[in-house]
């Protein structure tokens, strides 16, 4: 018999996700990291962490605990490139504003192609710089 593994939170990136696992991890509750289409995880939100049911109530109140968010830059070397970086502060901390819906549908339906033609709003959650990019 299988559990039933509930949503606990979406991240925009993979290592967000698995970090905030870890976290729940060190409490003893066991997660999973699952990614919806690549289009949809470059769009945002595309990574969402599960746990079963039972365990639910505690991942979230603990992630709403550690809430007070991770630091990617303790994690990404400075000379990476592949990460997108605050022009103030170079700081990885990044949040790029999700996609509405018909710009979501159209990057599904461009195969990802359209993503290379919009300027999406971003923000520091460091310094609080906002630009697009
Ligand atoms: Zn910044």
């Amino acid at each position: 018999m299988s559990e039933t593994h509930e949503t606990v939170k979406a991240f925009s990136n993979e290592v967000e996700a698995t970090l905030a696992r870890s976290r729940l991890a060190q409490e003893g509750i066991d997660g999973t990291v699952h990614r919806f289409s690549r289009y949809r995880a470059l769009a945002g939100g595309g990574y969402v962490l599960k746990v079963t049911a039972a365990d639910l109530s505690r991942a979230l109140a603990l992630l709403d605990e550690l809430d007070t968010g991770i630091d990617m830059d303790e994690y990404v070397d400075a000379d990476d490139t592949s990460y997108r970086r605050c022009p103030a502060c170079r700081s990885v901390n990044v949040d790029t504003r999700p996609l509405g819906g018909w710009q979501r549908l159209l990057a599904v339906v461009s195969l990802g192609l359209f993503l290379w033609c919009i300027k999406r709003d971003c923000h520091c959650a460091k310094c609080g710089a906002r630009w697009r990019a």
